[in-house]
């Protein structure tokens, strides 16, 4: 049960002061459902402003406050293009103060022709105008304006606004409760860290690294802890240990010879499976790696054995994937396996629940349904988990400490990260690494093309297409707003429409699902040629006939994303290209980021280098997307902390096992605040 100190912060937004339904939607969308989410929704940056008379007083790109007099509205000609209020300042210099999207109908209300305003945002060249584009403030006076001078910006979804995620987050932190302190000591101490009510607090109100620091150790520390709970349980279970003897794998007819890191990591997992504990394993390898050999070769060993095998797939469509590619593998072994999901009902249901608890079924593949009460196993050796995603693996891990004696547990993922955040994402697993591709992939040609050349790579998709093979296009994040990304794509779409007809189309994350779907469908059947998509979305469809990837400005990105993106080509046997479409202005990180792209195909190489090219502060302006493991803490204070969380963690565990300690509430209220409490129940009065 939650403690109760917490349940202000789990109350709903909705509870909040302005927060109407009409909010719901974007709140959704930045995963703000709860005031405990609000409160961790750090500012990305702040922005220092100053007041000047008239925008003779400023210069280009500098954040101000102005006082403006709007003279007319623009509505934008074609139905596509931004919405403009072309307004004068005291000199009588004419600005624009242009909106994209849905954001015009509040500047139609907030702007009238003819009243003075009090505006705050960047200045901005347009053309030989000067803009400010979807201002931050809009006010009858000067007052609110000029008292805010330096001010928190947060990341937004359309129909949000500063001011009204500023007041939400006001709002919240005055119901966070003062908490007992979780953190050692010696380690606040010694880091100079705020309490935790106070490290919120000063987080939202300007730059303060040790602030955020803490807030990001609390994460990684609860994280850590709810691993390690995992862990001790698993170590006082009773395992059970499986040796084979070959006569299944011997059987296998692979049409390849395994790859050195492929055998390096069967005879791993065959070391850990051989004794009494438990083996707690993460097998780590790029998309095609060839993770499901090693998976089908351990699976085989505990039947070998005398034990069944389960392989957990995230979702229904990949659960079936595998168990299709593993039935094929499996033929020549005459060793049985069976699906089994949540739509599985009925008669055949009935008939693998039988199989699985007589035994004569030793293999199976399936989604959660496979570790619900109702399914049980005769002897369950082994369980695989494939894809870990959001709260890690250590809530699966929890599924296999039911039975009377634990299974062997292997994960799987294709995220290729740096081994300093292994330990803070997985905590102590033993790991294995597929740091070796199959041979005989081609390599994708990857090339950096000046942003200034557009015409000719449009050129070049354009002979592409006609050769009948297929081109993907990423837009980039670049703004604040997501709609002025999505405008951006928009534009895009509508300028390769001319050349391209109906034969482009456009998925971004605000599409309907319907009409996202439909875009994809029809790319991936091969109706359409070219698939313009802001990252926003993942691009999650395997089309082998997709040799070119087209990004634009690929400065933006981290290498891990640009990896990811290019993992999207290069699937089939025909050579892919990938062109990265860089700014003129390009930092010396951004020129190395290029060059290391163009250079490998190393996830891992690409992955340790992405970290160590991000400095502390770079992250902060970008807008993190993907999948990290975490929330607060970002890649960087992840690697750097992430060490000392899980040695304060497991101190924790050794002198106080059941967390009943003063120091042990108050880290299991941390472990409810930061949604890591599913190893609570493991402890005793858990
Ligand atoms: P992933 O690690 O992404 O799960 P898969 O296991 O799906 O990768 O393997 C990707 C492809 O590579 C499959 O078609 C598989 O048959 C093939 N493959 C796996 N191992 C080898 C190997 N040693 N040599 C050649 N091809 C291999
Ligand atoms: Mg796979």
């Amino acid at each position: 049960m939650r403690p109760e100190v917490l349940n202000d912060l789990f109350a709903e937004v909705q509870s909040l002061e302005g927060v109407g339904p009409k909010l719901k939607k974007p709140l959704d969308r930045l995963g703000l459902t709860r005031l405990r989410d609000v409160i961790y929704h750090l500012p990305m940056r702040f922005v220092q402003r100053r007041s000047v008379s008239d925008v003779d007083q400023a210069v280009e790109g500098e954040q101000i406050v102005v006082a403006l007099t709007p003279t007319e509205h623009r509505s934008p000609f074609s139905g596509r293009g931004p919405y403009r209020v072309l307004a004068q300042d005291n000199a009588g210099n004419l600005i624009a103060l242009t909106f994209f999207g849905k954001a015009s109908y509040t500047a139609k209300k907030t702007l009238p022709v003819g009243e003075k305003r009090w505006v705050a945002g960047k200045l901005e060249r347009y053309g030989d105008m000067l803009q400010i584009v979807h201002p931050d403030h809009v006010a009858t006076d000067s007052a609110g304006l000029v008292g805010h001078l330096v001010e928190p910006v947060y990341a937004l979804a359309e129909g949000l606004t500063q001011p009204r995620i500023l007041s939400m987050a006001e709002q919240a932190l005055v119901k966070a409760p003062e908490l007992a302190e979780w953190i050692e000591p010696s380690v606040l101490a010694q880091q100079k860290w705020p309490a935790w009510r106070d490290a919120l607090h000063l987080a939202h109100r300007g730059e303060n690294e040790p602030a955020r620091d803490r807030l990001a150790y609390d994460e990684l520390f609860a994280n850590a802890l709810a691993l390690t709970l995992v862990r001790q349980s698993n170590r006082k279970r009773r395992g059970q240990a499986l040796a084979g003897d070959g006569r299944f794998r011997d059987r296998l007819q692979l049409p390849f010879p395994l790859t050195g890191a492929q055998r390096r990591s069967i005879a791993e997992i065959a070391g850990d499976m051989a004794q009494d504990a438990p083996m707690l394993r993460l097998l780590q390898g790029d998309v095609g790696a060839g993770k499901t050999v090693v998976a089908l070769e351990a699976m085989l060993l505990a039947v070998e054995g005398g034990a069944q095998a389960a392989l957990l797939a995230p979702t229904e469509i990949l659960a079936r994937q595998h168990y299709e590619t593993l039935r094929r593998m499996l033929a020549p072994t005459g060793v049985e396996i069976a699906l089994l999901t949540g739509r599985d009902k009925g008669r055949p249901r009935e008939a693998t629940l039988m199989g699985l608890l007589d035994g004569s079924i030793p293999l199976v593949v399936g989604t959660h349904a496979i570790f619900q009460d109702a399914v049980q196993y005769r002897n369950l050796g082994l369980v695989v988990i494939d894809e870990q995603h959001r709260f890690g693996v250590g809530q699966r891990l929890l599924l296999t400490q039911k039975g009377r004696v634990t299974p062997h547990t292997l994960a799987m993922t294709a995220t290729p990260i740096p081994r300093t955040l292994v330990l803070a994402q997985y905590g102590e697993m033993d790991v294995s690494r597929l740091d070796e591709m199959p041979p005989g992939r081609q390599p994708i040609d990857t090339r950096v093309v000046s942003a200034q050349r557009l015409a000719d790579v449009v050129a070049g998709v354009e002979r592409h297409v006609a050769s009948g093979q297929q081109a993907y296009w990423v837009c980039p994040m670049v703004r604040d707003h997501e709609s002025e990304d999505i405008a951006a794509a928009e534009q895009r779409y509508a300028s390769l429409k001319d050349r391209f007809g109906d034969r482009v189309v456009l998925v971004h994350g605000q599409l309907a699902p319907e009409l996202k779907d439909a875009a994809m469908e029809r790319f991936a059947s091969g109706a359409a040629s070219l698939l313009v998509a802001t990252t926003v979305i993942e691009v999650g469809v395997d089309v082998p006939n997709a040799t070119l990837m087209v990004i634009e400005q690929a400065e933006r990105f981290g290498l891990a994303q640009l990896h990811q993106l290019r993992g999207r080509v290069g699937r089939g046997s025909e050579k892919s290209t990938c062109l990265l479409l860089r700014g003129e202005e390009l930092s010396e990180t951004g020129r190395e980021r290029l060059a290391l792209m163009r250079e490998t195909q190393d996830g891992f190489l690409l992955a340790e280098e992405d970290l160590r090219l991000r400095g502390g502060g770079e992250l902060l302006g970008t807008r993190q997307s993907g999948e990290s493991a975490f929330n607060v803490a970002t890649l960087e204070q992840a690697a750097r902390l992430g060490q000392m969380a899980n040695d304060d963690a497991r101190m924790l565990v050794d002198a106080d096992a059941d967390l009943a300690s003063p120091r042990g509430q108050a880290a299991r209220v941390l472990l409810y605040l930061m949604e890591r409490d599913y190893g609570v129940s493991l402890l005793r009065g858990g």
